[in-house]
């Protein structure tokens, strides 16, 4: 399947310069959206993974539905002050702004092998920030799947020695 037929490309969105990669559009196609969390989850395969971790929100639409397929469990990162337990916080720059991410403490035990999973990898920061936060908590981040992958911003570089695995590639 070509998943690229059902992403929306956005130009100057949400500031001029951004091509913004609309993925509701593969969402809201039953057979895509399944056949993309598919083939996700075949490319990840072979990774001995415990948990899938995802960053708010578009992350919850990817990991979790694949968590859900490989049989796994699911820990969301979300932006600071949404977590209701004890938090672990850190400071992330997103392609265009600056927040910070946030897990429980609780949220990925010692030794735990976790997946990351987002929609797309842009320039790394929200990722490289999540792969922080789960090292500090000790697990062990096999890898991050996204649905989209902006190779031109080189975000897998802020990441050396996680696999990354990517459905599309735009430059
Ligand atoms: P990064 O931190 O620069 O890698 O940006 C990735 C984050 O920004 C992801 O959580 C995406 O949801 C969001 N993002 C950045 N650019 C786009 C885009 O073109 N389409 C959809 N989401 C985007």
């Amino acid at each position: 399947m070509d998943f690229k037929e059902y992403i929306r490309v956005i130009p100057d969105f949400p500031q001029p310069g951004i091509s913004f990669k609309d993925i509701t559009t593969l969402l809201m196609n039953g057979e895509a959206y399944r056949k993309a969390i598919e083939e996700l989850k075949t490319m990840v395969g072979d990774l001995k993974i415990d948990v899938i971790a995802g960053p708010e929100a578009r992350g919850f639409v990817v990991g979790a539905p694949l968590a859900y397929a490989l049989g796994v469990g699911f820990t969301p990162i979300r932006k600071s002050g949404k977590l209701p337990y004890e938090t672990i916080e850190a400071d992330y720059d997103l392609e265009y702004g600056k927040d910070k991410l946030a897990m429980h403490v609780d949220a990925v035990k010692e030794g735990q092998n976790v997946l990351i999973a987002d929609d797309l990898l842009a320039t790394g920061g929200t990722i490289s920030t999540s792969v922080n936060l789960i090292r500090k908590l000790g697990g062990n981040v096999v890898g991050a799947a996204f649905l989209i992958e902006l190779e031109d911003l080189k975000g897998r570089d802020k990441m050396p020695g996680v696999d990354v695995f990517t459905l599309m590639k735009y430059d």
